[in-house]
């Protein structure tokens, strides 16, 4: 297996004092390592019956996109508040540096179906958290959530008890 740490770049303090910024950038633009990463999470989530994937904006898309893809199934976006243009519920939440909302389209999800959330990075878990309260208000179910990276001591994965995390790499 390719080791990806090559592939992210940290940056510190960005986008303000005491984050270590992980960049994805520069994994997305090497063609070979952006494949392998993509077909590395498909075979992490292989043994999962997934429906549909839903990505938060803006990188769960260079993530759940391509993984719904590689699997044959569809990909919802999960927006920040006023992005989408059809009818949309809607969940505030606190970022690991500020705050925000997010938004569905009230018809993204059948009931019933199983949805597997994908992004770059776990870090609190309050992005895939609000990801998996959209997607249950919605009658959705989630199997499990997909990243490239995990920050262990945020413990986000605390928030996600009751899903399957899958991730490629981890940091302190
Ligand atoms: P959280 O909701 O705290 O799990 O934050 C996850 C979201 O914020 C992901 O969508 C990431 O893109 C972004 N993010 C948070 N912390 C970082 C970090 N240290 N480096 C890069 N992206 C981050």
């Amino acid at each position: 297996m390719l080791d990806f740490k090559n592939n992210i770049r940290v940056i510190p303090d960005f986008p303000q004092a005491g984050i270590s910024f992980k960049d994805i950038t520069t994994l997305l633009k090497d063609g070979a390592a952006y494949r392998a990463a993509i077909d590395e999470l498909k075979a992490l989530v292989a043994h999962l019956e997934i429906d549909v994937i839903a990505g938060p904006e803006a990188r769960g898309f260079v993530v759940g996109a391509p993984l719904a893809y590689a699997l044959g199934v569809g990909f919802v976006p999960i927006r920040k508040s006023g992005k989408l243009p059809y009818e949309t519920i809607e969940v505030g939440y606190d970022l690991e540096y500020g705050k925000d909302t997010l938004a569905m389209h009230t018809d993204a999800i059948k009931p019933g179906q199983k949805v597997l959330i994908a992004d770059d990075l776990l870090a609190t878990g309050g992005t895939i958290a609000t990801s998996v309260n959209l997607v249950e208000q919605l009658g959705g179910q989630v199997v499990g959530a997909a990243f490239l990276i995990e920050l262990t001591a945020l413990s986000g994965r605390d928030k996600l008890t009751d899903i399957e995390v899958v991730t490629l790499l981890t940091y302190e």
